[in-house]
């Protein structure tokens, strides 16, 4: 961890009056849990702190230590619009991409001088004073917590707990995901501040809705397709969701699935939105999905986890896949 970096961000987050710690659109547990850290440690400072999400927090992270502090923001309703004003400083948490959290940029008045972002997503291309990119960290609860020892701060069970989550979420369980030496050192020092690995294991994992296990029956029998031996797509429509009275949130990791074929190395999953499709990639090994989402699919995200959106019809959608994966 870069020290010079680590005390400049103490010292903004010191002389904030209001600050916003911004995650990116559909939080999971690695966006939430770092920035709810982040959020407790700024209160030790002395900071009145609030985390901002784009989003709806799924059903299976609404335990999570000060989930009370989560400001959900509906960009619909102007008085939100304008308590976004009230903010003097911002730290994005988990992304660093122009648009991942959606309109709220749009609507916060913060000096560059004030701004920072906390991130270990490829290619950063928001304006910040702090800069804190790590892509070869496996989650950005792995960057909070070296940022917190750095800095020396107390690092108490509850914030123990949020990142711990984090990087379960991330690493997928300790699965997958870079650096995986230090995200078990990490992990070990986070068990060793009391935390219940059991009950955060449990909370995350078996929580599931009817609705999604339902979902998961039909996918994997008639919505999951293969491209030859190497490649799979899962396509979802509105009514496929209606017919079991799932929603979208539902669907979340469905996309690895296919990647649990023998030689299947590339994934992706299409899911009918109001006005758009919303993609996620998922690969193993040297394909890069983040290439993929990036060039063709207005999205991004790292070489084996990816997401984006197509503004056409499914057909398009799967065709346009099916030609760059086919290819390589
Ligand atoms: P997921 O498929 O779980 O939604 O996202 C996988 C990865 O891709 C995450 O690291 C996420 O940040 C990134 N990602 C997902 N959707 C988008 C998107 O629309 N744009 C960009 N730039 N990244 C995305
Ligand atoms: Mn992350």
């Amino acid at each position: 961890m870069n020290t010079t970096q680590a005390k400049e961000l103490k010292e903004l987050l010191i002389s904030a009056e209001n600050l916003a710690v911004v995650v990116h659109q559909n939080p999971d547990g690695d966006a939430l849990g770092a920035a709810l850290a982040l959020c407790e440690y700024a209160t030790q400072l002395g900071t009145a702190t609030t985390v901002v999400s784009p989003s709806p927090i799924n059903e299976n992270l609404i335990w999570l230590p000060h989930y009370e502090q989560i400001f959900i923001f509906d960009e619909e309703d102007e008085k939100q619009q304008k308590y976004l004003q009230h903010f003097d400083t911002v730290v994005f948490v988990d992304h660093s991409s122009n648009g991942r959290c959606g309109s709220i940029t749009e609507f916060l008045t913060i000096p560059m001088e004030r701004r920072a972002f906390v991130d270990h997503h490829p290619s950063p291309n928001i304006e910040v004073k702090i800069a804190i990119s790590k892509t070869d960290s496996a989650a950005a609860s792995c960057i909070v917590y070296e940022l917190l020892c750095e800095l020396k701060a107390k690092i108490t069970k509850e914030m123990a707990t949020c990142l711990y989550a984090g990087i379960i979420t991330d690493t997928g369980n300790f699965r997958y995901g870079n650096g995986i030496a230090q995200v078990f050192r990490i992990a070990s020092e986070l068990l060793l501040l009391g935390i219940d690995k059991e009950a955060i294991t449990q909370k995350i994992y078996y929580a599931n809705t009817e609705q999604r296990m339902r979902l998961l029956g039909i996918t994997l029998k008639d919505k999951m397709h293969l491209l030859g031996k190497n490649a799979a797509y899962i396509s979802l429509s509105r009514e496929d969701l209606d017919s079991v009275g799932a929603s979208y949130n539902d669907t979340e990791d469905f996309v690895n699935y296919p990647l649990m074929i023998k030689d299947v190395y590339v994934s992706a999953i299409f899911i009918e939105k109001k006005d758009y499709i919303k993609l996620s990639f998922r690969s193993r090994g040297e394909f890069d999905v983040n290439l993929l989402a990036r060039n063709h699919f207005n999205g991004g995200g790292h070489k084996n986890a990816a997401g984006g959106r197509f503004y056409g019809t499914m057909q398009e959608a799967i065709a346009l896949y099916s030609k760059n994966v086919i290819k390589k």
